[in-house]
Formats: C-alpha cells, sequence, structure tokens
C-alpha cells in the first residue's frame, strides 16, 4: 500500500495569539539549513520500493520556504521513493506572503493542493485573530492557482471565535463557497497554554460550549445546502476531493513524518522530533520512539473521526478477530439515543454524534 509523506516547515511571519504549532521566524540562513537538514532525513528514509502517493508540506507557513527549497526537497524526495504518478502534494499556505509569481512556480515544481487559511471573512473577525491578511488576498490567490491548473484547493475556516454569531459564520462560508473551491477544513478555536489568547481569556468574549455546537452544526447544515459532504468531523468536501494525506492519518495508515515537531507513524511505531529547529538541524535523524502504533483503540478512535467510521470487514482483515460484542452493544445504546449509525456492515457518528464525538468515542472505547 502506498504511503504519505508529511514535511514540517516552521517558518512564519509573525505568531498568531492562539496558535500553539511550532513555529520560528523566517531567516534565509536558517531556511538553508533546516533544508539541507530535510534533505539529509529523507536520505535516512529512502527507500525506492516504497511507493508515495501523498506529500504535505505543513507548518507554519510552508510558503515562506519559496518554491525553490520547496521544490529541492520534492525532487529530493522522487529520487528517494517511488513516487506514484498523480501523487497529491499539497502545500499549506498563507495568502499574504504568497505572490501570483510563487504560485506558478510552486505549480512548476509539483504541487498540485493548496491549503490555505481564510480563519473567517470578516474583518473584525480577522482583527481579533490578529491575521495578516485580507479577502482580497485570498480571491486573488485562488484566481492566480486556478489559472496556473492547482484546482485542488482548501480553505480553513475558524468556529468559535469572539463575538462570533450565525451570521458572521454564514458571511464566512458564503464567502469562501463564492470562491467555487471543493474543500474546506473548520478549525474550533481552542485555548492553548502559552498562548496570548490564553493569557487574555477571562476578558475575551469567547462562545460557551452550547454555542460553539450550535455553531458547528449551523456549519455543516450550511455547508451541506452548498454541497459538500463532511467526510472527517472537521472537514467537508465536494466532488470526493478529501485530503489525501489526512484521510492516511484517520484511516490509521502509515506515514513518514520529517521536519522539527514532525510526528510521523512507520514500519508499526508512532514517532516525533522535538520542537526545535536547532535540534534539527544539528541531528536530522534524531526523533523520539512515541508509541507502537495501530492498535484496536487507536484505528477505532481514528475512524470514528470520519464519517465512514469502523467498517467491520476492515477490522477483520486488520486485525484478525470480530469487534468486541461488548462494544457492539455499547454502540447501539448511542444509536438509539441518536448519535450513531450501525447495520450488519459497520457503525459511524452521524451529525450529532460528531458534536459530542469525544464523549462517546471515549465511552466505546472503555468497552472494547
Ligand atoms: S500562520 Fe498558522 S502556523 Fe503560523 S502562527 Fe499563525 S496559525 Fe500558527
Amino acid at each position: 500500500m502506498a504511503i504519505g509523506i508529511y514535511i514540517h516547515i516552521p517558518y512564519c511571519l509573525k505568531k498568531c495569539p492562539y496558535c500553539d504549532f511550532y513555529s520560528v521566524s523566517y531567516n534565509e540562513s536558517s531556511a538553508d539549513e533546516y533544508l539541507a537538514a530535510l534533505l539529509k532525513a529523507t536520505e535516512h528514509f529512502s527507500d525506492k520500493n516504497l511507493e508515495i502517493d501523498s506529500i504535505y508540506f505543513g507548518g507554519g507557513t510552508p510558503n515562506l520556504f519559496t518554491s525553490k527549497r520547496i521544490g529541492t526537497v520534492i525532487e529530493k524526495i522522487k529520487a528517494s521513493f517511488n513516487v506514484l504518478d498523480g501523487c497529491e502534494i499539497t502545500l499549506e499556505a498563507n495568502p499574504e506572503s504568497l505572490t501570483d509569481k510563487e504560485i506558478y512556480a510552486f505549480k512548476n515544481v509539483g504541487v498540485n493542493r493548496l491549503s490555505m487559511g481564510l480563519q473567517s471573512a470578516n474583518e473584525s473577525e480577522l482583527k481579533a485573530l490578529n491575521r495578516l491578511h485580507s479577502k482580497s488576498d485570498i480571491q486573488r490567490c485562488i484566481k492566480t492557482a486556478k489559472e496556473c491548473g492547482i484546482l485542488n484547493i482548501s480553505l480553513d475556516l475558524m468556529i468559535g471565535l469572539e463575538n462570533q454569531s450565525k451570521e458572521s459564520l454564514k458571511n464566512s462560508i458564503d464567502f469562501a463557497d463564492s470562491l467555487d473551491i471543493e474543500h474546506i477544513s473548520a478549525y474550533m478555536l481552542k485555548i492553548e497554554k502559552g498562548t496570548l489568547f490564553y493569557k487574555n481569556k477571562d476578558k475575551m468574549a469567547l462562545p460557551d460550549d452550547d454555542l460553539t455546537a450550535e455553531l458547528y452544526s449551523f456549519f455543516a447544515e450550511e455547508l451541506a445546502k452548498r454541497g459538500f459532504v463532511g467526510y472527517e468531523i472537521s472537514n467537508f468536501a465536494k466532488n470526493s476531493r478529501y485530503s489525501r494525506h489526512n484521510l492516511k492519518y484517520w484511516r490509521c495508515e502509515e506515514y513518514i513524518g520529517i521536519g522539527a515537531a514532525a510526528h510521523g507513524f512507520y514500519r508499526g511505531e508512532r514517532y516525533y522530533y522535538k520542537r526545535s529547529i536547532k535540534d534539527f538541524i544539528a541531528s536530522p535523524v534524531s526523533y523520539e520512539f512515541d508509541s507502537f502504533g495501530g492498535s484496536e483503540e487507536e484505528y477505532i478512535m481514528l475512524k470514528l473521526r470520519l464519517r465512514e467510521g469502523v467498517i467491520f470487514k476492515e477490522f477483520r482483515d486488520k486485525f484478525k478477530k470480530d469487534i468486541s460484542n461488548k462494544l457492539l452493544e455499547r454502540a447501539e445504546y448511542y444509536k438509539k439515543l441518536g448519535f450513531l449509525e450501525k447495520d450488519y456492515e459497520h457503525i459511524s457518528l452521524n451529525k450529532e454524534g460528531f458534536l459530542v464525538s469525544n464523549t462517546i468515542i471515549s465511552d466505546l472505547l472503555s468497552y472494547i
């Protein structure tokens, strides 16, 4: 089975007040050293027998790393693995720093999918998030991407923002939909320790859990009206434009992760690189063992995030046994409450179940 490669590019123009992803300020000499380290790490994992059907540059703000460096990494991956025709190559990007010229250049080095942070189409919300882009930056990037042939485009929107209402959320959805894209990811604002929002949280007018759940339901319904299928709790696509990289993750499939703070799941082991660009540059093949991956528990937990849910035949093929009766009985209970679908071949959470997925999944797992 083909696997994926995830490359973490930890550079950002500045730190967003809600973000706890690992990122540092961009500078040329650091980026050159980081590139050299990425190439060494790619060499370390190289295996010409390994089929790759997805390469994902996540961040951070990977477009800051420039098309030239991204192209060099793609070439190295192609020289090191059996990269299949039609491999999905995704670049996460932020519109304020993505020029039209660079969009063409990214396309030329092989990028065929763009994932951009819109977050909101309301100026006041963008300002509160301290984002650097405007709606027109997004419009320009999408227009150029389509002109040069990058048709697989995803936008991120955020739910649970300060003073967010159904009206303001609808305005963001309408704007995203007007751009004729086929994938939208929803991010629930989480106030993470160590962020500026965490310091200021008591002064912020954040929606409570009930309102956030209402906003999420509204979001899912509005997207459904526009033809987007919610294939995962936070991800919606038209025309089956599912994110290949993310599907691998939720289907508990393997991927090689490379870069500071990157995680990977390879040859049965989950591993991670430290959140330190200095350490990665100094020692690109030093990563820490996390756990053995692919357990029954992990598989059920991840698969229940997907609309397709846990398919009994796949479970049987993978674990050489049936799913436990105790768990199925518990699933029946949630079906009666209206949170879950269950028939002779699968169990899956429905829209109502997605809203309380953490509670249901952790409860079901205690019945394994
Ligand atoms: S641009 Fe993205 S990765 Fe960078 S600080 Fe902002 S939210 Fe975090």
